[in-house]
């Protein structure tokens, strides 16, 4: 048994307790959660300066793209970034590979246990399939052109069979998949979870609410698109299984756009990435109308095309200004684990075996620019 102590434990879904002590046995697994150390013999106690807090869930990570770091032009905007990364997506599978195992790696050195991962095609597979971390795969499909709806559905039927990790098949984005394949992705939907792309730039909102501009201009089959004179988000719930939904980056969402979509469909997750938004549009979502709604938020990385780093912990600073530190642990923690229906990860509940997680420079109860995680577990 061990006795671990730090200044201030985030549970994860209780109040952070301060002084207390996480008892673990030698696996990690969580054996009791005392709120005194005078409970325990000093000599038996491991004091940890900083904080301690369950392993991280990456609910949105494309380690396929791990290859491109540094490729793409960023503050370029969503439609540039699009045509930009189909362009130089290609690469030699020895470099994608390394590319691939340092990713993961690096993940896993920044105390991520469980990562909500897409896929377009096969190339992460064998890393997935051989990781430490948890990884749940998004077969994506794409093709707004509704002729190509059957091929695109039969080729993801088929990379769903080789992949060897939990998967489902998923749609990329409102703007880029046919209603026929929405259509296809939903009737073979038996409950498995759903990510989509959501509001990620204003050009979406455009596109369905006014059938104009850059997003729409630059679609292959613009010719099939109706829009609906709804917004991206009102547009797209309504084709989706009613089943778990991560919307991700909802950097453009406005707020009755969002208490509208929670009113109406159970099991919404959101999930943001802060880093990336910057990164592409250069603009973080108004996290306050999140917070004032009480949405299910969960973290993503993005991919390392459009991020520097695949750490939960440095999305966290970038939010902090915005979300209390005790929230964000919520967020980071023990949201994306129940999205997963991961029961055993994201909180720091007794007979739980979450992973441990270690962050120093904790100044003033906050995340300083020095701040590093460390698994302990
Ligand atoms: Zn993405």
């Amino acid at each position: 048994m061990r006795y671990l102590t730090s200044d201030i434990i985030f549970t994860a879904f209780s109040s952070p307790i301060y002084d207390g002590v996480l008892v673990v046995d030698d696996e990690g697994r969580i054996v009791d959660l005392l709120d005194d150390k005078q409970q325990i013999d000093n000599a038996n106690l491991e004091y940890f300066k900083g904080a301690l807090c369950p392993g991280f869930i990456n609910t949105h990570c494309h380690l396929e793209l791990s290859h491109l770091q540094g490729e793409l032009a960023p503050k370029s905007g969503l439609p540039h970034f699009i045509n930009s990364i189909g362009q130089i997506r290609k690469a030699s599978q020895r470099r994608k590979d390394d590319a691939l195992k340092l990713a993961d790696r690096q993940m896993y050195n920044n105390g991520i246990v469980a990562v909500a991962d897409i896929s377009n095609t096969a190339d992460s597979f064998s890393t997935k399939a051989n990781s430490a971390i948890y990884y749940y795969t998004f077969i994506e499909l794409f093709a707004s052109n509704p002729h190509k709806a059957e091929e695109v559905f039969e080729r993801g039927l088929k990379l769903s069979q080789e992949c060897s990790t939990p998967n489902s098949l998923t749609p990329h984005a409102n703007y880029s998949v046919s209603l026929p394949l929405f259509e296809k992705i939903r009737h073979h939907n038996k409950g498995e979870i759903i990510s989509i792309h959501s509001q990620e730039t204003p050009e979406e909102d455009t596109m369905f609410l006014k059938g104009s501009g850059q997003l729409l201009s630059q679609l292959i089959a613009k010719d099939f698109f109706k829009y609906t004179g709804k917004t991206a988000l009102q547009s797209t719930l309504p084709l989706l299984p009613e089943s778990p939904i991560l919307l991700v980056h909802n950097t453009f969402t406005k707020e009755e756009d969002m208490s509208e979509a929670i009113s109406n469909f159970d099991k919404l997750y959101w999930c943001t990435c802060p880093k990336a938004n910057l990164y592409i549009e250069n603009q973080l979502p108004n996290y306050q109308q999140f917070v004032d709604a009480k949405a299910k938020m969960t973290i993503g990385t993005d991919s390392l095309a459009s991020n520097d780093t695949l750490s939960i912990l440095e999305e966290m600073k970038t939010i902090q200004a915005h979300v209390s530190l005790e929230l964000l642990m919520e967020w980071a923690c023990k949201n994306g684990a129940e999205y997963l229906g991961l029961d055993a990860l994201g909180t720091f509940q007794k007979g739980k075996m979450p992973g441990i997680n270690y962050i120093n420079h904790i100044v003033d109860g906050k995340l300083s620019s020095d701040s590093q995680v460390k698994m302990l577990f």
